[in-house]
Parts: C-alpha cells; structure tokens; sequence
C-alpha cells in the first residue's frame, strides 16, 4: 500500500536540570492523572517521569519513561556528575526486564508518556514552578503506513512478554474503574 504523507505535531519538553530544585511536583501531578479515577491518589510510583537525586550535592535530574524494552540490552552506561557515580541504568527511559521502574505497581505493565493526552499542556510543565520543563512544539511530515507498523510491533512485543489475557485483563480493569 503506497504511503501518504501527512503532518504531525511533534512534542518535546525540554529539561533545564540546573533549574530542577528536586521538589517531585512533577511526578505527583502525573501519578494523579493517571490514576483510575482521575485524581483519585497520588503515588509517585505510578508516575511517569520520575526524579533522580543526589541532595548533598544538589543534583536533581527528571527522567521521562520511554519506549517498552522487551529485553534487556546488552551495553550500559556510568554516568559521574559532580564527582557522584550513578547505577548503570540510571538515566535510561526504557521500562525493561532489568528494573523496577516505569512499571505500573499492580500490574507490572510498562508506564510510558503519554504527554497527557487530552490535555492542553503536559502536567508536570505544568505544575513545574521552577520553569525546569518546558514545552515546543513543531510540524513534521510523516508516513502513516509507517505509524502503523510501529504499534503493532509494540503490541506484539508486550504481548509477548506478558501475556495478551493479562493485557486484556488490565485494559478491562482500568476502563471499568474510569466507567465507576
Ligand atoms: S516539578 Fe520541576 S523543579 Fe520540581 S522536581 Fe519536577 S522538574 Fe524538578
Ligand atoms: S507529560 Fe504528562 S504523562 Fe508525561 S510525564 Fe509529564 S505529567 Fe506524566
């Protein structure tokens, strides 16, 4: 099938991490978004974005949950900011095999941005009073068929890992309590 073109809006947020002053206002307004109900609890470890944090060295870095890694990989990074060795892993946006984090703590499904669909602006920018996120915005010219073969390649490789029932169970689950 010949691809057309079409134009979508791609959202960044940038991040000024000498601006963060560590205050996690940004994980607890998106934990509170996408809880079931809306607004119903705030649990930082639902959120996705989540705050890396040294104090004694006043290091504070947001990190937004990405794409769902269905394996682990197989190179690391070590990142030393400020004289401080971070984990391996510590920076990565992927919810993957390897960690706990960017996995939602019922289910264990894998948490990603969803720059909060429907809303204007994304939350965590905000509820940001120190201005540490900011978002721009741009056009850009994409394949549809190409979109596509992107989810389904996502769906197939959750399926995968976690089984579609427990997939369908969760989905069911979470539109039941958005319904109550
Ligand atoms: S709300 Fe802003 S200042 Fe507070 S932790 Fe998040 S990014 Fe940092
Ligand atoms: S943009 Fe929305 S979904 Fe993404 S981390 Fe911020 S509050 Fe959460």
């Amino acid at each position: 099938m010949k691809a057309e073109k079409k134009k979508k809006i791609i959202k960044t947020i940038k991040i000024d991490v000498d601006k963060c002053n560590g205050c996690r206002a940004c994980e607890l307004i998106c934990s509170a978004f996408h809880a079931a109900p809306k607004y119903s609890s705030n649990n930082p470890a639902r959120a996705r974005i989540r705050l890396i944090r040294d104090p004694l060295k006043d290091v504070y870095v947001p990190v937004y949950a990405g794409d769902y890694a269905p394996a682990e990989c197989a190179g690391r990074d070590k990142y030393t900011i400020d004289g401080k060795e971070y984990d391996e892993c510590a920076f990565c946006r992927a919810s993957c095999p390897s960690r706990d984090e960017f996995k939602e703590p019922d289910s264990g499904l894998p948490l990603k941005c969803d720059m909060c669909e429907g809303e204007e602006e994304p939350l965590c920018v905000k509820w940001c009073l120190a201005d540490a996120l900011t978002l721009e915005e741009r056009e850009e010219e994409a394949e549809e068929e190409e979109e596509q073969e992107e989810l389904e390649i996502g769906l197939e490789s959750l399926a995968n890992k976690y089984g579609l029932q427990k997939i369908l169970d969760t989905v069911a689950r979470m539109s039941k309590s958005k319904k109550d």
